[in-house]
């Protein structure tokens, strides 16, 4: 392992934060005291901080100007909680002291890492050619669309010319780094379908239009649009997730409205808009045939994440450095996860990498489990990869 020089002794206070930020999660866009806590450590290391720039009014980016001319360098990190109790032994003494509200995809240390990252930099100014912004971005779990689509509406990282980006994952230990160019992981949209009819009592369906023989064959009829009208070299999901119609235990009345919920996941804008068009013609097609009314409602999350070639070179190399060419992986296919870090990849050559953070000992759960926790010595290591990483694209830039 080849950590910066000096960043092995920043760990103690990057793990305090960590802790700290642990113990208080907030939800998206209502990150109060996590902003004010980045305000104020970014403020003690001496750089200049922005907020209220945008609707997203917890986001906050800390600006440090180095003495030589160079690029603009943006490094993301992630704020926000999600909304479920953090399950951890009582014995763990950051465990969140917010009831419902739990750190359990790991943002505290993105935030972490990231301010420690900005320590360093400040440490070593010497290093910066140009200007790094250090971006904390609300919301990435949602409410829709996420922080990172309004901090790109604000037009505050127009001058940015590569941005950087990090997760956690507890599947390998610290010390491993994870990334590859091109697709990283899939859009992400959430859809509703309300089919409305005629109810009616459950021995006449004839008085009525059945919604739930409807929407039965909405499902059923929905399954064959990735297998038999999408073209099959092109990944795609789409997941009825729930369904409802009827008070639950009713035997005799026949209901007049049922509601289908679900995901679709693609990896191509023009197979993401396909999908939408075929639920639509399905939904109504189906309601047609029941004599019903479909309407289908979707909310776009995400769009597909792809690295930039260049970008995700800079890491993997910077990556070799740092933990060694034999802890440096490619990915080897995209993930049908999403992620928000995508608004920035549309607009900005930009890479988002993975770093180890299995926990030492004892059980490991992934992110979203109410037991999660990480192992805090994946902090240093990621600060270093990006520190690293973002050093060569200066030094890169310089020399274009
Ligand atoms: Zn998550
Ligand atoms: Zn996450």
């Amino acid at each position: 392992m080849n950590l910066l020089p000096g960043m092995a002794e920043l760990q103690p206070q990057v793990s305090a934060w960590r802790r700290d930020i642990h113990a208080h999660p907030e939800l998206g866009f209502r990150e109060v005291r996590t902003s004010a806590l980045i305000q104020k450590e970014l403020r003690a290391m001496g750089l200049e901080v922005i907020t209220n720039f945008c609707e997203a009014d917890t986001a906050v980016i800390g600006v440090l100007k180095g003495k030589q001319p160079g690029p603009v360098i943006g490094l993301r990190a992630d704020i926000d909680a999600l909304p479920m109790q953090d399950e951890k032994d009582e014995s763990v003494p950051y465990r969140s002291q917010n009831p419902g509200v739990c750190h359990a995809c790991g943002h505290d240390s993105h935030t972490a890492a990231l301010l420690g990252t900005a320590l360093w930099f400040s440490q070593n100014r010497d290093k910066v050619r140009g200007t790094v912004k250090f971006v904390f971005q609300p919301a990435e779990e949602g409410p829709a669309p996420g922080g990172a689509k309004k901090i790109m509406e604000s037009g505050i990282l127009s001058d940015v010319n590569y941005m950087l980006g990090a997760h956690q994952t507890t599947s390998v230990p610290p010390g491993v780094i994870m990334t590859r160019s091109g697709v990283v992981t899939a859009s992400g949209d959430f859809f509703d379908i309300v089919i409305e009819g005629t109810g009616a009592h459950g021995a006449s369906p004839h008085c009525g239009t059945d919604v739930v023989v409807a929407a039965s064959q909405t499902v059923v009829a929905l399954q064959s649009i990735v297998s038999r009208r999408l073209d099959p070299m092109q990944p795609a999901v789409l997941s009825v997730c729930s369904m409802q119609a009827g008070e639950p235990g009713t035997k005799n009345v026949l209901p007049a409205k049922a509601t289908l919920s679900g995901t679709v996941r693609t990896f191509d804008e023009t197979v993401r808009e396909e999908i939408f068009a075929l639920m639509e013609q399905t939904v109504q097609s189906v309601c047609a045939i029941y004599g019903c009314t479909g309407t289908l409602d979707r909310q776009p999350m995400f769009p597909s994440l792809s690295n930039n070639e260049e970008v995700a070179q800079v890491v993997l190399a910077a990556a070799r450095e740092v933990v060694g060419e034999q802890n440096t992986f490619v990915i080897p296919q995209p993930s049908t996860g999403s992620e928000d870090f995508a608004w920035y990849a549309r607009s900005i050559p930009a890479a988002f990498y993975m770093f180890g953070a299995r926990p030492a000992e004892g059980p490991v759960y992934s992110g979203h489990h109410p037991k999660f926790d990480l192992n805090e010595d994946a902090l240093p290591v990621t600060m270093s990869v990006m520190a690293a990483s973002a050093i060569k694209l200066m030094q890169q830039h310089k020399e274009k």
